[in-house]
């Protein structure tokens, strides 16, 4: 194969419990992950000389090593010996340090890209592996769907699909650094913790009244204090229908759950103008159908 076009899916929290932190400095978690069917167009081809070039339609995000699909690529290419380049095209559309692991989906895609290019057969497990190197969020976006992430979100249990609904993303104009966040989450007396065994209770039992009832972040004060507008967004959404809104990961991005597409589609025409609001989104959760055969709808075409 010489090109291959890949759609590297972005997530949200529906449950985010940061329980505690090591003597190493890292934080111990419990989260509810889920994939969106919200996703960036990532063009990856084989070049004869052995160069990487990359592309991408944001002007700000590097596109030497510092970006997460070349460190996967020349990840790839170290580990296998393979020694012809690559041309790598990013368009992005998952809100760039949104709390949506947007360059963790994009580093797990081109682990993937680069297994179906250079026929290296790996299967899902050893490409989850490759991607600890990465990034913490990395294996869980190869792996994707609805999964319990616990320790420091490496150990991963898949949950049964969480029940269909619309979901609405609104990414204020503002960006949250992860690491600042955990630092001003560190320095509170008093942390209130979502019911993460309940969330995952009402997802098995396909019940999204009690899924939206469980729903918690406690990242979500911490950024919040910095960020006021996420609580407007939040309550505007919820004035709009959602039957619950929230920041996802660390934030800003603030999602909504609907019934069904048509209602998060009229909320979100409410935000298409609002002052502060950056990128809106409407879209739905996306489940992992036949993994292991194909990985499922991961990409696009071939050519
Ligand atoms: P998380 O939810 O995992 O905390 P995030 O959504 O907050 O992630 P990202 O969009 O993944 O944040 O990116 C954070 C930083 O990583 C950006 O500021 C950017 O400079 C860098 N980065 C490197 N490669 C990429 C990429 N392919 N896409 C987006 N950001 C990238």
């Amino acid at each position: 194969m010489e090109r291959i076009v890949l759609r590297p899916l972005a997530k949200v929290n529906l449950g985010l419990d940061v329980v505690g932190k090591r003597e190493d400095g890292y934080h111990e978690v419990r989260m509810v992950m889920q994939t969106l069917n919200l996703h960036d167009h990532l063009v990856m081809e084989v070049l004869q000389e052995d160069v990487i070039t990359m592309k991408t339609n944001l002007p700000y995000l590097p596109v030497n090593d510092n970006n997460l699909v070349v460190k996967a690529v020349k990840l790839m290419k170290e580990k296998y010996h393979i020694t012809k380049g690559v041309r790598i095209n990013l368009k992005k559309v998952i809100p760039v340090a949104g709390g949506m692991a947007g360059g963790s989906s994009n580093a797990a895609a081109a682990l993937l890209g680069m297994n179906l290019l250079f026929e290296l057969h790996l299967r899902t497990g050893d490409l989850m592996k490759l991607g600890e190197q990465l990034g913490a969020d990395v294996p869980y976006c190869v792996l994707r769907g609805t999964v319990l992430a616990e320790g420091i979100g490496e150990k991963l249990t898949t949950l049964p699909p969480a029940p269909k609904c619309g979901v609405l993303v609104v990414k204020p104009s503002v960006s949250a650094s992860t690491k600042k966040v955990y630092e001003a989450f560190d320095d509170q007396e008093e942390v209130k913790h979502p019911l993460i065994d309940e969330l995952i209770n009402a997802i098995e039992q396909g019940d999204l009244h009690e899924m939206c009832k469980y729903m918690g972040n406690n990242l979500e004060p911490v950024t919040m204090a910095k960020y006021p507008i996420i609580q407007t967004i939040i309550d505007k959404m919820e004035r709009e229908g959602a039957l619950r809104a929230m920041m996802s990961g660390s934030g800003p991005t603030v999602f909504g759950i609907f019934e069904d597409l048509e209602k998060a589609k009229g909320a979100g025409e409410q935000f298409a103008h609002m002052k502060g609001v950056g990128q809106v989104h409407v879209t739905s959760f996306y489940n992992v159908r036949g993994r292991g055969k194909n990985y499922g709808d991961f990409k696009t075409n071939r050519k």
